[in-house]
């Protein structure tokens, strides 16, 4: 049989496997199917690539660009991953594993693209936080603000997800504008290999923007400077080998790693054998030991229940397991496929091994053990003591097995779920609300993610072990101490914030948003007669006064129905420590200022979307006067025909003191 060569890709070609290849087995078969790695990669080259060619091509481009091209990619890689699921197979995959990797991969990209689209602007500087008034008169300010890396993202990625572990890293960073050097775990590279060929091909990426590496990656990291980074995910040992790197530890250089870790779930003390929310657990269990033949960092590893439980616990577990059908991930009746190899059924048999030192095995048999393949049966272990146990709660079995533990009481359950040292992930399967608090009280600062479900919420809930684009992956101690996705908060990684001090205008001009107390620009006609693209920031109008009177309160207490007291009568208004006398209603004094401000006539703004952050600042009584200032504060494109404009509105009254503040959402055609 002619083996696959599995090739890298550096400094925009393709490089073939040469001396200190490394052999790749098949799951299924145990046979050797491919080979990758070449020992006189050019590491230093593509090193080189990134920062001179992938780093500007994608800091030439917008947030909004780099999310289009995201989206291009995830369709790209949606239209051809049937012959991702093809090949796949080999690596012991079953088709609804394909669903968690292939899918939820291009599944992830599609979010980030989205939120790039929605949380982030169409500019180069992220804004992070809210102006900080650093001086008395306000010409003096603060903000923070985030621009692109200027080296290259090394991911370094573990072999159970081929496909997502790649995409997870790899769509933020390129919103993120930084070039990414891809090095998947070798034992599933070639899925990895011809997803990035599929990107590749697409011509969607801008040269040097990704580049991978198949087999090892020489002294790439001796080379990495300042502006690089290593996001790392894989087993506790090596990331400590990598992390203690001198000269990554010298230079400061960037190293996030997702570790393994002994995820535990809790069946909470109300949830016994006759609620749904034991049947519940017992599938979420069954299912995280099972999807990817637990190979999984999120997999449930250790299953906590209230002793008098433990028994049903096991029961039902077990009969759940003994229905689920192993063998060929291609046949579509299969539930659960192969380890990765045979070392890796080596090493989970070993595992076991020691976890048995401290547990009985009560679940699971031999029945694979001879077999070519790398399957297994699940096995379900007994800990009697969980308490002076140690192994149970420090041995990751990669693979499927898991401990029961007893306990007593919900403080018990959270000592022993902490025992894990840090986890990315813990589950409770409860209905009362106050054993979810207590849990989060005693437990939060131990878990990346604490998941809670129910009869309530089962049949929406997204699964105990998968990592959501939207949350943030990661957690403390064991799991490595690093964080991944959870939306925007993923491509700050990539990025450096700085904290910027200067006066208005500077702050206006380095974050492309109009910050108060900037240049007003005179607008040259009414600026909603301007279309999205003919509005500046900055762009200014002030609106002629208009007087508040006792009828205009009156009539407006009469008309909507608000006759709050502040409104309408004097003394008790006044015994009210906020208010002089009778008011005028704050939601009054935004309908005068929509009065004052607008232009009427059908023009570019189509429709007022919302109004963010209002406050009333001062009292408005009747013979006061107001006025409006209405300044254009940022443009955020929506799609082919409109983008979203913020406006900065403030009323002011006769003593130009602020009385009210808030920002104003419209959207504007591009075209009049
Ligand atoms: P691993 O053996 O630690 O390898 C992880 C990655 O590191 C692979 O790409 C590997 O490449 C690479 N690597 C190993 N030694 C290296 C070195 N000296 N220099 C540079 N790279 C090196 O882990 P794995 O067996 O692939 O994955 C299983 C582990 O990953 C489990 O412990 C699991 O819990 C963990 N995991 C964690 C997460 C998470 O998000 N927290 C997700 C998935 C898996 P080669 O394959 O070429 O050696």
């Amino acid at each position: 049989m002619t083996l696959l060569q599995i090739n890298s890709f550096a400094a925009g070609a393709w490089v073939a496997p040469n001396a200190g290849a490394r052999p790749i087995e098949n799951a299924v078969t145990g046979e050797v199917m491919a080979e990758a790695g070449n020992d006189s990669l050019d590491v230093a080259g593509m090193l080189y690539h990134a920062r001179k060619v992938g780093g500007p091509n994608l800091r030439k481009l917008t947030f909004h660009d780099r999310a289009r091209m995201l989206k291009a990619l995830a369709a790209h890689l949606d239209k051809h991953k049937k012959a991702l699921y093809d090949l796949s197979f080999a690596t012991g995959a079953t088709q609804a594993d394909h669903l968690i990797d292939i899918d939820g991969g291009i599944g992830t990209m599609f979010v980030f693209a989205s939120k790039g689209r929605r949380e982030m602007p169409d500019g180069h500087v992220y804004i992070d936080g809210e102006v900080e008034q650093l001086s008395r008169n306000g010409t003096f300010l603060g903000q923070h603000i985030c621009t692109s890396m200027q080296g290259v993202a090394v991911h370094i990625n573990a072999f159970n997800f081929p496909v997502w572990g790649m995409l997870e890293k790899l769509a933020p960073t390129l919103l993120a504008g930084v070039p990414a050097i891809v090095k998947p775990a070798t034992a599933t590279c070639y899925v990895t290999e011809l997803a990035v060929r599929l990107m590749l091909d697409s011509g969607i990426l801008p040269e040097g923007a990704l580049q991978l590496v198949s087999g090892g990656i020489g002294d790439m990291l001796d080379r990495l400077t300042l502006q690089d980074m290593v996001s790392f995910t894989g087993s506790a040992q090596t990331a400590l080998k990598l992390r203690s790197n001198p000269h990554i530890l010298k230079n400061s250089i960037r190293f996030v790693a997702e570790q393994d870790s002994l995820n535990a779930s809790i069946l909470g003390p109300d949830a016994g054998p006759d609620t749904p929310e034991f049947d519940l657990f017992i599938k979420e269990v069954q299912r995280e030991m099972t999807a990817k033949a637990g190979q999984k960092c999120t997999a449930i590893r250790r299953i906590l229940a209230p002793e008098s439980h433990v028994e049903a616990v096991i029961d039902a577990l077990s009969d759940r397991l003994s229905k689920t059908v192993i063998g060929d991930p291609s046949n579509p009746k299969t539930r659960m496929g192969a380890l990765v190899s045979g070392a890796q059924k080596r090493d989970v048999l070993a595992k076991a091994a020691i976890i048995g030192t401290e547990a009985t095995q009560v679940y699971g048999n031999n029945d694979f053990h001879d077999h070519k393949g790398a399957f297994l049966t699940p096995m379900v272990f007994h800990c009697e003591n969980p308490d002076s146990a140690e192994r149970v709660h420090d041995t990751e079995a990669f693979g499927p097995v898991s401990t029961v533990m007893g306990y007593r009481d919900l403080s018990h359950a959270i000592r022993l779920v902490n025992k894990g040292q840090g986890s990315l992930v813990a589950s409770v399967i409860t209905q009362d609300p106050a054993v979810a608090r207590e849990v989060v009280l005693g437990a939060g600062a131990y878990h990346g993610r604490l998941y809670f479900n129910n009869r309530d919420s089962m049949k929406e809930s997204t699964g105990h072990g998968s990592p959501l684009p939207h949350m943030v992956h990661g957690g403390p101690g064991r799991a490595g101490g690093g964080e991944e996705l959870g939306g925007v908060r993923g491509v700050m990684h990539y990025m450096q914030r700085t904290a910027i001090q200067g006066s208005p205008d500077i702050l206006t001009a380095i974050g492309g948003t109009w910050v108060d107390g900037a240049i007003e620009k005179p607008a040259p006609a009414h600026p909603f007669t301007r279309t999205f693209h003919e509005v500046q920031i900055g762009e200014t109008i002030h609106t002629d006064p208009r007087i508040i009177t006792r009828d205009d309160i009156e009539h407006f207490a009469d008309f909507t129905g608000d006759t709050f007291y502040a409104h309408m009568d004097e003394d008790a208004a006044k015994r009210n420590p906020f208010f002089p006398g009778r008011v005028a209603h704050g939601y009054l004094l935004l309908s005068f200022a929509a009065g004052l401000f607008v232009e009427p006539n059908e023009g570019p703004v189509l429709a007022n979307t919302g109004l963010d952050s209002l406050r009333f600042m001062k009292p408005v009584q009747a013979g006061d006067t107001i006025k409006v200032r209405l300044t254009v504060k940022m443009k955020t494109p929506r799609n082919e025909e409109y983008g979203e404009v913020r406006w900065h509105v403030t009323l002011t009254n006769q003593d130009a003191e602020k009385v009210a503040e808030y920002e104003l959402l419209t959207m504007n055609a591009y075209m009049r």
